[in-house]
This record gives structure tokens, C-alpha cells and sequence, in this order.
């Protein structure tokens, strides 16, 4: 393992292709994750203009007996390809909810969303609908306290689908966010016909949005696009405060990055 410059450790060479049997001895390994407990979930503030917390971003770690804390870019891929991200989506989907029912009980925490990471091969189960709905009853979580993130990979399914399931969910109260938004390679039409509700600027372009003028210029874009259609924007990866100043002046109010806080587990969000 190698150190990834954030507080987690790479298990492989992120430049390297894990090989056929490492993915499969990884396989095995999510499968007895899941069965003794070894995932937990982190939350990372997101905070508007006057930086009061909102709400915070689930996102998942695996706390490995031997390897220490692996980050989720080195078993999402390979829970997603195995099928392993359907248990894995749904037990994320119950801890952030039991997390919702935590947070009711204090009052500085009680009105905050949540917003959890959905992968579409998740998504496009044809239960999916169903499995969201079961975690909001089990737990008793208040939906419209739920943001679900999606990236524009979700939009390999048949449209009707995809609108359908969204559909479902607003009804019940639940939001959508459109993570790594400009990232992907779709056309945009698609963002007049899904129900959604916010766009997320990707870090890649907050990184360097004070020195290239394309980083800028796809900013700005993503911030007026969000502004014409009445959704929400928020940008991740903010980590300083000119970042930050520069997304407000440009109509940027909610923000997102260490700048703010890095994701933590939850007693530490806590405080
Ligand atoms: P993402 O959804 O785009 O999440 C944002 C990533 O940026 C997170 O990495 C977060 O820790 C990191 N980040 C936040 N603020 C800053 C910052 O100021 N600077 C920098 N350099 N990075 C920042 P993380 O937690 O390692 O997650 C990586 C990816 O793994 C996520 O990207 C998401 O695609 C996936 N992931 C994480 N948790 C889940 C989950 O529960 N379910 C699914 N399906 N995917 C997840
Ligand atoms: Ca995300
Ligand atoms: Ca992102
Ligand atoms: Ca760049």
C-alpha cells in the first residue's frame, strides 16, 4: 500500500491495472467486509454562503483489519463490476439513513440532508425504487432530508426508465444531485427531462479554477447553466478561501472541500 496524499492508503499502484487475481481476491474480500462490518461511513460538511453546515456527503470507507483504511476508488470498481455493489449500495443506503434518524435527536442536527453516492449499475436495478424505500421505512428516515448523487453513467439506460425511477423517488420527497457534472461526454438535453435538483461541480475543475482560464470557463458554464434552469449548485473540492470567493462572486453559494472540513466519521462530525 501506498500513501494517496488524503488520509487513506491506496492498495494498489493507482497508475497500475490490478490483475485478474488481485480483483478476485479483492472480490472475496468486499464479500467478508460486508459480513463482518468492516465499512463505515464518513460524512464531509457542505456548507452555503454564511458557512453554516447544510448537510454533509456520505462516503464510504473500508476499514481493513491489516491494510488499515482503503480508499473507496480502489474497491468501488471492483464492487461494481462483481454485482457487489447492490449489498454494498443497500447497506450504505441503511447506514445513511440510520445516520439521518442519529441526527434528528439533537437539535444543530436535526434539519440536515444527506446526500449518498448511488453507482448506476445500482441504479439500474430493476428494484432499485423498491430497495430506497424499504431503507426511508425501515429506518424511519425522513426522505426529503435525501439527496441521491448520480453521474451521467446512469445515462446508458433507457430514458423512460431513468425518469421513471426518479420519478418514483421525488414523490416521496427524495432529491437528485448530478455528480462529476461536466466530466462525462452525454449531450445536455437530458438535463431538461430528468427531475433534478442540483448540479455538482467536479473538483477537477474547483482545483485549478484560479489559474486555467478552461477550468474557469467550464465553472462559470455549470454555474449559469444551474442559475437558467433554477437547480441548485454546489461545488466539491474547495480548498481555499480564494476558491471559495471566486464561486461565490461567480453565484457559487454552496461549497463543499477541505477547506471546509474533510470527511470524518460521524461521532467527529459530531463535533
Ligand atoms: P465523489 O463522489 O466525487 O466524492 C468526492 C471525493 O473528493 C471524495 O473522495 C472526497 O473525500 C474527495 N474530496 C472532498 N473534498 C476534497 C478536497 O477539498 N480536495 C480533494 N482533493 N478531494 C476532496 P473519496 O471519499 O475517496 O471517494 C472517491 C469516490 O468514490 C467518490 O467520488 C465516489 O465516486 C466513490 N464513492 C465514495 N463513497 C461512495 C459510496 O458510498 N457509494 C458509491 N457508489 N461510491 C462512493
Ligand atoms: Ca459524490
Ligand atoms: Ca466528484
Ligand atoms: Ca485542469
Amino acid at each position: 500500500a501506498k500513501a494517496a496524499g488524503r488520509n487513506t492508503l491506496r492498495f494498489f499502484d493507482p497508475h497500475m491495472q490490478a490483475s485478474a487475481a488481485q480483483r478476485f481476491a479483492l472480490q472475496n474480500e468486499i464479500r467478508e467486509a460486508l459480513l463482518f462490518n468492516q465499512f463505515k461511513l464518513y460524512y464531509q460538511p457542505q456548507v452555503d454562503r454564511t458557512g453554516r453546515i447544510t448537510g454533509a456527503e456520505a462516503l464510504i470507507r473500508w476499514l481493513h483489519p491489516e491494510r488499515g483504511m482503503i480508499s473507496p476508488m480502489d474497491f468501488i470498481p471492483i464492487a461494481e463490476e462483481s454485482g457487489l455493489i447492490l449489498p454494498l449500495g443497500n447497506w450504505i443506503l441503511d447506514a445513511a439513513c440510520q445516520q439521518l434518524i442519529h441526527w434528528k435527536q439533537n437539535p444543530l442536527t436535526a434539519a440536515l440532508t444527506l446526500s449518498i453516492n448511488v453507482s448506476a449499475r445500482q441504479f439500474q436495478q430493476p428494484d432499485f425504487v423498491t430497495q430506497v424505500l424499504a431503507a426511508v421505512t425501515r429506518t424511519g428516515a425522513n426522505p426529503h432530508q435525501l439527496t441521491l448523487e448520480l453521474t451521467e453513467s446512469i445515462l446508458a439506460t433507457n430514458q423512460q426508465d431513468i425518469i421513471t425511477k426518479m420519478d418514483a423517488l421525488k414523490s416521496h420527497g427524495i432529491k437528485f444531485s448530478l455528480d462529476d457534472f461536466g466530466t462525462g461526454y452525454s449531450s445536455l438535453s437530458y438535463l431538461k427531462r430528468l427531475p433534478i435538483n442540483e448540479l455538482k461541480i467536479d473538483k477537477s475543475f474547483v482545483n485549478d479554477i484560479l489559474t486555467d482560464p478552461n477550468d474557469a470557463a467550464i465553472a462559470r458554464m455549470v454555474i449559469r447553466l444551474a442559475q437558467s434552469m433554477e437547480l441548485n449548485v454546489i461545488a466539491e473540492g474547495v480548498e481555499t478561501q480564494r476558491q471559495r470567493d471566486w464561486l461565490e462572486q461567480e453565484g457559487c453559494l454552496h461549497y463543499q472541500g477541505y477547506y471546509f472540513g474533510k470527511p470524518v466519521g460521524a461521532e467527529e462530525f459530531l463535533r
